[in-house]
């Protein structure tokens, strides 16, 4: 197989061509600045609200309630530091869990040293947060709680409607990071009683840099950037009009064939994870079958090093990662990993696959095949794996 085989869309998705054909006009022709007032500038205005209408319609909000923004860590810090700062007369207590994106965990220490306290909930071995432990976090100072939907690296999807109900009986903001569950699994912020949302439109088959940030008509929150008009004076400057409008085409498809895709991608998720587990001294990471994500697969190989398979699986034209993007290069072990309780040395070994749109059954059982050779390889260097042949296992 000569092109790469690619399989980590949690990190990022290419752009569909239906997308990037809607999105061209807006470079070249329907130029106008959307907040003059000639015609050639209508266009432009036109384009945002009809991309704002998609929006809205794929996780039924209004159209009001969708503020477009530069992408999901924009709307993640945005969130958070929106609401606490906003809300600091009636607490200063934010709840979230151990297993959020560096745009939560990094926003919410950046807040602790702004005076606010943060609780970061447990969550079991499959990466669930327990109802019940954040019943028992819950003080008369909460103001905001903020859980993700779906997780990007384990890809544990929450009791995102329970959580709701919680948080909405008990009059307490609820947010969540929905980067990963759009066009995945079913979204509705109006039955799951979602405050305010986080969405990226590189992971749905749109383009890089421009997401949005649902926030429920009502909601208490600072403005972001301080400028202008737009976004209703919430989020100022020119905006990103091709970014926009592409996005709203990509909420459009992902959510209309959303039930084809999954079934599609639970096929070949499965697949490969029995694939893969047959390989001795596996584990699958996150959940088995139920509450996870249809494009998920996270698992970890004992003795060896997750950085040493994924050079290996490059080299041999497969493109992997070992949870998330942004935390490659570090050589500390995944936090979402020894969050579900797995030991340094094994959280260090671990592969994360995701599937898309062009992955095939072929393609799962090459990787299947690769990644097996490349296990064995690692192990006859691995002194841990020497170790463990003459001693047995501890
Ligand atoms: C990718 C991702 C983000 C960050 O989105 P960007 O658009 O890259 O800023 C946030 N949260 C989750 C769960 C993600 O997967």
């Amino acid at each position: 197989m000569n092109k790469p085989i690619y399989m980590d869309y949690a990190a990022t998705t290419f752009v569909k061509p239906e997308v990037l054909e809607e999105m061209l006009p807006y470079f070249t022709e329907h130029f106008g600045n959307p907040s003059s007032i000639y015609a050639l500038s209508r266009e432009t205005k036109k384009a945002i609200d009809k991309a704002r209408d998609r929006v809205a319609k794929a996780i039924n909000a209004e159209s009001n309630e969708i503020y477009f923004t530069g992408g999901g860590s924009e709307a993640d810090n945005w969130a958070l530091k929106g609401v606490a700062f906003a809300n600091k007369n009636k607490g200063n207590h934010i709840i979230t869990t151990k297993i959020e994106h560096h745009a939560i965990l990094h926003a919410c220490e950046y807040l602790q040293k702004n005076g606010f306290e943060v609780t970061y909930l447990p969550v079991d071995e499959y990466g669930f947060v327990k109802i019940e432990d954040l019943k028992k976090a819950i003080t008369d100072k909460t103001i905001l709680i903020s859980i993700m939907f779906a997780n990007n690296e384990i890809g544990t999807i929450q009791p995102i409607k329970e959580i709701g109900k919680l948080c909405r009986d008990r009059k307490i903001l609820f947010h969540t990071d929905a980067v990963q569950a759009i066009g995945n699994i079913p979204v509705d912020v109006k039955d799951m009683n979602i405050d305010l949302m986080s969405m990226a439109a590189h992971k749905i088959y749109g383009p890089k840099g421009t997401g949005a940030l649902y926030i429920r008509r009502g909601v208490k929150i600072d403005n972001l950037i301080h400028g202008g008009g737009q976004e209703r004076a919430r989020r100022a400057g020119t905006e990103n009009v091709a970014g926009i409008v592409g996005f709203g085409k990509a909420c459009e498809l992902a959510t209309a064939d959303m039930e084809k895709h999954a079934e599609r991608l639970i096929k070949l998720r499965d697949r490969l994870i029995n694939g893969l587990l047959k390989i001795p001294y596996s584990r699958l990471n996150g959940p088995y079958k139920e509450g996870r994500l249809p494009g998920n697969v996270n698992i970890c190989f004992k003795f060896i090093e997750g950085e040493a398979i994924l050079l290996l699986l490059d080299s041999m034209g497969i493109c992997a990662s070992s949870g998330s993007a942004c935390t490659s290069g570090s050589l500390d072990p995944s936090h979402v990993l020894l969050a579900i309780g797995l030991p340094h040395e094994i959280a260090h070994g671990s592969l994360r696959l995701s599937l898309g749109d062009k992955n095939t059954e072929e393609e799962v059982d090459y990787v299947i095949e690769t990644v097996e050779k490349v296990v064995f390889r690692l192990r006859e260097m691995s002194p841990l794996w020497d170790d463990f042949l003459k001693k047995g296992e501890q």
